[in-house]
C-alpha cells in the first residue's frame, strides 16, 4: 500500500470526490475509518483508487477471513453484494457496509435458493457444492461452499460413489468435471465478464507475447478449450496456470517469468503491477470489466462512511446454515 496521502495522489484522476476536493476526501475517509474503528476491504477488481486506500485487497473469501482477524467494529466492503453478505456471515459481531447496495453479480443472480432446492429434489442423495459467488440463501441450501482456489480439492474429497451438483458457474463446473472424472451435474450459470473471454482472445494475445505465462481464471469462457488445447500439446503446459484471483497475484510474485497474460477482469492488473512494477501484465481482453464492481466509487465510499449507511445483513437462520457450508469447505481444504 502507498505509505502516505501524497504518495497516493498521482494515481487518482483530478477533480472532486462528491462535494470535496480529492485530497480532502481521501483524508476524510482515513479520519472516518479511525473514528468508526472501521476496516476497508477491496476486491481485486475494484478501481485502482479504491484498491490503493483499502486496508486489504484480495478475493472475496480471503477478505472476509482477514476481516474476522481484525479488531474493527465495522467492515466497509468495496466489492459486490454477495461478498458483503459473506463478510456478514463470517463476522456476526461487526457491522458490514457496502458503498452501493445495488452492486450485484450476474453469476450470483443465475441461481436462486428455490431453484437449488428443486434441483436437489431431482437428484436425491447428491452432494450440492456451490461456488462462493452466490447469495447467502443459496449457500444455506448447499452442503459445501467452495472457491476457485479449493474447488478441485473439495470435489476430490467427496466420496466417489456420490453424485455431485455444482452451481452456479458452468465453466468452473466443466473444468472440475474434466479434471476429476466425477459424476458432476453442472448448473448453466455464467459471469458475463468471464464468459466473454474466448479462446480466440487467448490465441491472438499469445501470438504477440510468445514467451509469456498465461494466468487464467476458471470462470473464463475459454477455460475448457484452453484445457483441450493443453491436452493436444498446442499450449505450453508449464506456462499455463488456471488460478483463483489470489492465486494469480501470488503467481506473478513468485514466478521467474517477466511477462504475464491475464485472463480475468482487468482490475486485477493494478494489484499485480503495484506488487511487481518491473514485470509486464497484459489483459487477454482489455474490455473485460465488471460494471458491478465499478459501481463502487470514491464518492459512494465517502458517503457510506459519513453516514454509516448501506448495511448488509443476513437473516440469522440463513446465516447459520450458510456458515455451515463455508465451515465444511474449510474443514476439507
Ligand atoms: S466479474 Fe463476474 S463474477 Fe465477478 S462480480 Fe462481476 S459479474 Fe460477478
Amino acid at each position: 500500500m502507498p505509505t502516505s496521502l501524497a504518495d497516493q495522489l498521482p494515481v487518482y484522476p483530478a477533480g472532486n470526490v462528491g462535494d470535496a476536493p480529492l485530497e480532502h476526501a481521501l483524508a476524510e475517509i482515513q479520519e472516518l475509518k479511525r473514528q468508526r474503528n472501521a476496516v476497508i476491504l477491496a476486491h481485486n477488481y475494484q478501481i485502482p483508487a479504491i484498491q490503493d486506500l483499502a486496508d486489504f485487497v484480495g478475493d472475496s473469501l480471503g477478505l472476509s477471513l482477514q476481516a474476522q482477524r481484525t479488531e474493527a467494529d465495522e467492515i466497509v466492503f468495496c466489492g459486490v453484494h454477495f461478498m458483503a453478505e459473506t463478510a456478514a456471515i463470517l463476522c456476526p459481531d461487526k457491522r458490514v457496509l457496502i458503498p452501493d447496495l445495488d452492486a450485484g453479480c450476474s453469476l450470483a443472480d443465475s441461481i436462486t435458493a428455490e431453484q437449488l432446492r428443486a434441483w436437489k429434489d431431482e437428484h436425491p442423495g447428491a452432494v450440492a457444492v456451490v461456488y462462493v459467488n452466490c447469495s447467502a440463501d443459496v449457500k444455506a441450501e448447499a452442503d459445501y461452499c467452495c472457491t476457485s482456489a479449493n474447488a478441485l480439492k473439495l470435489v476430490q474429497s467427496i466420496p466417489s460413489d456420490k453424485e455431485i451438483l455444482f452451481a452456479p458457474d458452468m465453466f468452473l463446473g466443466d473444468y472440475l468435471r474434466t479434471n476429476t472424472n466425477r459424476k458432476l451435474h453442472v448448473w448453466m450459470g455464467e459471469c458475463h465478464v468471464h464468459a466473454g473471454i474466448r479462446p480466440r482472445h487467448v490465441e491472438e494475445v499469445w501470438a504477440d507475447y510468445p514467451e509469456a505465462d498465461l494466468l487464467i481464471h476458471p470462470e473464463c469462457g475459454c477455460v475448457s478449450q484452453v484445457m483441450w488445447h493443453l491436452s493436444q500439446g498446442d499450449f505450453p503446459a508449464d506456462r499455463t496456470h488456471v488460478l483463483s484471483t489470489a492465486g494469480m497475484v501470488a503467481a506473478a510474485e513468485n514466478s521467474d517469468a517477466n511477462e504475464f497474460l491475464v485472463a480475468t477482469e482487468t482490475g486485477i492488473i493494478h494489484q499485480m503491477q503495484q506488487r511487481q512494477p518491473n514485470k509486464t501484465f497484459v489483459p487477454i481482453k482489455a474490455d473485460a470489466e465488471c460494471e458491478f464492481m465499478k459501481m463502487i466509487t470514491l464518492d459512494k465510499l465517502l458517503n457510506t462512511m459519513r453516514g454509516g449507511i448501506h448495511e448488509v445483513t443476513v437473516e440469522p437462520d440463513i446465516a447459520r446454515r450458510a456458515l455451515r457450508s463455508i465451515e465444511r469447505m474449510v474443514a476439507v481444504t
